[in-house]
This record gives C-alpha cells, structure tokens and sequence, in this order.
C-alpha cells in the first residue's frame, strides 16, 4: 500500500502553519483578532440535547448555573433531545405531501415543550412562555404548507426549520433560570453568529461574529445578566437563518467562548468527558482526564460525536481551555481540554467514522502531478470534502463521507481516468500525542484485529494519528477488540492518569 498523506487534521509539527489553515477553513481568519474589548472573565457553559431533554434535566441545568454565577456564565442550550430530528422528518414529510403527518409530528412537539413548561414554571409565566411557543408552532404550520405546496425542502428552508428547536429550548431554559432566581437574559443567537450563506453547514464570519458579541451580549455581562442563547444556528449578514451543520451547537459555544475571551468553555453532555472511545460501543470505556487541542480535534474530525468537528478551533484561536463535563454527575471532574498536555505516547482514545466510501482513481494514461490537480479541483467544484488520500506511481485513492457528487466527478474526469468507488468503509482511529514514534503500536493495533482486512493504513501524516479503513461491517468488533487491547487490565499508564487526577479533582472540588 502506498503512504498516505492527509487531508483532514494536521501534524503538530506544523502547528501555528496548520492551525492557520483550520481557522481559513473555519472562515475564522480574517483582521480582527478577539481583542481587548471582550466581556473578560466569563464562563460559557453549553448544554447538549439530553441536557435539557426535560423538566428534570432543566432543574439539574439552573442548579450547575446558580452554582457558576460567580464566574459570569453565558448559556448556550440545544434543543431538547431528538427535537431536531423530529423537526427534519416534520419538514420532509410535508414536502412529500404528507401534511397530516407533518402536523402530527409538531403537535407532539408543542405538546411536548408545553408540559416541560408546566414542569418548570408558575402559572402566569407558564402560560407566557406556552404563548411564544405558540407563535412559533404557527410560524411552522405555515413553512410546512409552503413545503407541501412546493414538495421541496432545499437547505434554506431546513435551516429555518431546525433553527426552531434551539429557540424553543433556549426560552424555555430562561423562563426556568428567571423562576429560580437567576437574573437571566434571552440572547437571539442569530443576531450573534454571524456566517455564510452556506446552508445546512455555515461557517461563522469571524469578524462580524465578534462584533456582534460584543455589541449584544458583553453589556449584558457587564450589567451582571446571564446570557442565554441557543446554539447551532447563526444568520447570514443580511439576516437569512443558517444552521452550523449537526451537532453544532458544542461550535456555537466555542465561537462565543473565543469571541468573549471566556476564562473557559464547558460542554455538559451525558458522559463523564471525553472517553477512551464512545461507551455506547464499549462500557468499559474509561474518562481521559486532559487532553491536548489536537487530540480532541483529531477525535472529533475522526468521528468521536461527544464534540462537533470544528469546536476546538475557536477555542485554539483564543486559547480558551474546554471542559468535557456530566450533566447528571457533575461531582465528576470531566475532560480539560488545553492548548499543551504532557506526552507519555500513549494512545489516549480510539474512535471511528462509519459511512466512508474509498474512491479508486486510475489514470487512463499515465499518473501526472497535473491529474493530481484536475483531482483536487473537481472536488472542490462540486464541494466535496476528502477525508483522506493516498497516491501510488499508477493510482490514487481517496476516502470521502459522501457518494453523491461521485457520478458527476467520475464523469468529469472522464477521459483522464476511471473512477471507481466502495461504500460502507469505516475509518477507524487511534490518537494520542507522538504515537506515531511508538511503532510497537501500530503493530500491536494489528494483530488486535489481525483476521480484520484492513486498507488505507494512514500512520505518516501525523504525529498523532494512526488511522485505517475497515468494513462497516466489521468496525464494531474492531474498535472494542482494540479498546481491549490499549485499556483493559493491566492498569494502562492512562488510567493512572485518570485516577490521580480524579483524586486530585475531588480534592479541589470542580470549580475552582
Ligand atoms: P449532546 O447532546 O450533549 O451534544 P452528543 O450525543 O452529541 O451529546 O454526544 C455525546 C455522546 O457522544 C455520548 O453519549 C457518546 O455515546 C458519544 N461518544 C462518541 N465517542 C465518544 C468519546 N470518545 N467519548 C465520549 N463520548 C463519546
Ligand atoms: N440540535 C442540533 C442537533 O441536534 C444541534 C446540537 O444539538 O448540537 O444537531
Ligand atoms: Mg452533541
């Protein structure tokens, strides 16, 4: 097989260079640096979907809050777990005619947010809030017939529709922080994150977003208000709802955690921190107690859901460290994610992103730097993003997450090569500082999964990653037969890690 090299994040060698190159991409570049007019010493504290996911869970959210106020938080809130999905399917069904269904789908919806309400609030406030729901629901009615009328649901429309979710939950979640005796203040996040018009997938202008912050939500701050804003979604400059792609919301909290100079970023979710891999495939899976930028970026580009790709790129831009916390066991200290984390090259956590094709190119004649070009450039033209690449004297593979452009592409490069393509690959993962000078790793990663044909070996493109394509089929098993191998008994040096830092975390208690 032929070296790879990389297309997604980038060898710390390189780092400043590179971090460069992520911030372009993020479209985070740009003249105005996070200067000194920022709010100061904040604290931005996200809360994903299972976070806020019901009366409970927003009582579990005022309580960590009230706690924080010393240290000035901003709220950033999801939508209310899987809100977004039934939002999606809401939107799709009117747009194949199924209106009824469609209806359906936000009656429950209202429903649903209407007796959270009732568990949170007192009657007149309850029936306040209820009535700003109400507005929304028949703001979505009417999109819905529109859908119906036009059987289409293209980005623009999905961005305004998603969006609705983290309005929703973000009043809901300043009614109950009002209810308790936080003097909070309702944020519309799309007059702060300002992006492209990139729909479905936005990229924040950096520029414009941290004037906007500044302008609307660190006067706020210095009037001692909490802030309290949904994630995910922003607005184009001329004011047309965009959505940071899936997820979003952990990027969102970045973004205005940089944009505010926050002291740091925390993201509660349903897990102690980040983990040595997802515990939902291994139980056994173990908290990382600190970890550098580069890894956590690494793990969430490869896959990882616990953070969206793109979140610890404004916190690097602002040095801002981010906090993995548990929403439901906040006496657990959770993942520090900092700029610089001391090496053992250890493998810290393995992960894996389903859903990837391998894209065969061979050269009809013979293998020129100028096909390598046309390559890249068909690509762009169609937007499609590589995840990896690898280049031999005779052909070329790439890996790519989506097969849709690839008809098109292959008929592009018609003439110049064949294009062939096999979904249903998984890219498996395992990262951690300098493992790449561990080469006992590497082979102790493949006689782990020794009877598991694996391809695209990618180990010389970063100092960080050891990566590889498997079947889908078969990633499961690999990740936890790996998981098995780098952390079970005996006590690996990443357990004595965790340990005495969860030691030394309940000893200084979390905040401190
Ligand atoms: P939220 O709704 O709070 O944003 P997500 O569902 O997006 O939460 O992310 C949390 C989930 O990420 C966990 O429940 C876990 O299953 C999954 N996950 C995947 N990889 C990891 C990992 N390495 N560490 C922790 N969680 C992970
Ligand atoms: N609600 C959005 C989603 O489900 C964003 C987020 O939760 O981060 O994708
Ligand atoms: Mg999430």
């Amino acid at each position: 097989m032929a070296g790879g090299f990389f297309i997604g994040p980038k060898d710390s060698k390189h780092r400043e260079d590179k971090r460069g190159d992520k911030m372009r991409q993020a479209g985070l570049s740009g003249s105005s640096e996070p200067s000194g007019d920022s709010a100061g010493e904040c604290l931005v504290m996200k809360f994903g979907g299972t976070s806020v996911q019901d009366a409970g869970a927003i009582r579990r959210l005022c309580e960590l809050v009230k706690r924080a106020l010393p240290q000035h938080p901003v709220v950033v809130v999801s939508a209310l777990a899987k809100v977004t999905d039934q939002l999606m399917n809401s939107g799709w069904a009117a747009a194949q005619g199924h209106l009824d269904e469609a209806r359906e789908i936000l009656q429950l919806l209202q429903q649903r947010h209407q007796a959270v309400a009732a568990g949170l609030l007192g009657g007149d406030e309850c029936t306040r809030v209820c009535l700003e729901f109400d507005r929304e629901f028949d703001a979505l009615a009417a999109v819905s017939s529109r859908l119906a009328w036009e059987k289409a649901f293209p980005p623009h429309a999905q961005d305004q529709v998603l969006g609705v979710g983290e309005s929703l939950s973000s009043k809901l979640v300043h009614a109950a922080l009002q209810s308790v005796g936080v003097n909070a203040a309702l944020v519309d996040a799309r007059r702060c994150i300002v992006t492209d018009a990139a729909h479905t997938r936005a990229t924040p202008l950096w520029a414009d977003t941290h004037e906007q912050l500044q302008a609307v939500v660190a006067p706020l701050l210095h009037s001692g208000l909490t802030p309290v804003m949904g994630g995910f979604v922003g607005a184009t400059r001329d004011g047309m709802p965009t959505t940071l792609g899936r997820g979003g919301s952990d990027f969102s909290a970045s973004i205005v955690g940089a944009g505010l100079r926050a002291r740091r970023i925390e993201i509660w979710t349903d897990v102690d921190g980040v983990m040595t891999t997802d515990p939902a495939v291994c139980p056994d899976a173990r908290r990382v107690a600190r970890m550098s930028f580069d890894e956590a970026a690494d793990l969430a580009y490869f896959g990882a859901k616990v953070l969206h790709p793109a979140t610890l790129i404004p916190a690097m831009r602002g040095n801002v460290p981010v906090w993995v916390l548990n929403s439901r066991n906040p006496d657990c200290c959770g993942t520090e994610i900092v700029a610089h984390c001391e090496s053992d090259g250890q493998v810290k956590a393995i992960t894996a992103k389903r859903g990837v094709a391998i894209v065969d190119i061979e050269p009809i004649r013979w293998f020129a730097p100028e096909l390598l070009r046309e390559v890249f450039d068909v690509f762009e033209r169609h937007q499609h993003s590589l995840e990896l690449l690898s280049a031999s004297r005779g052909s070329l593979a790439l890996l790519v997450s989506s097969v849709t452009a690839l008809p098109s592409i292959a008929e592009e490069l018609k003439g110049l090569a064949n294009v062939r393509w096999e979904n249903h690959k998984a890219l498996v993962c395992l990262v951690g500082e300098q493992i790449r000078r561990r080469p006992e790793l590497a082979s102790r990663a493949f006689r782990a999964i020794d009877d598991i044909d694996v391809r695209m070996i990618c180990q010389g493109a970063s100092e960080r990653n050891i990566s590889f394509l498997v079947d889908e089929s078969r990633v499961i098993e690999a990740v936890q037969r790996l998981h098995r191998s780098f952390f079970s008994a005996p006590l690996s040096e990443t357990a004595i890690e965790v340990s005495s830092s969860q030691a030394m975390c309940q000893a200084e208690g979390m905040w401190q």
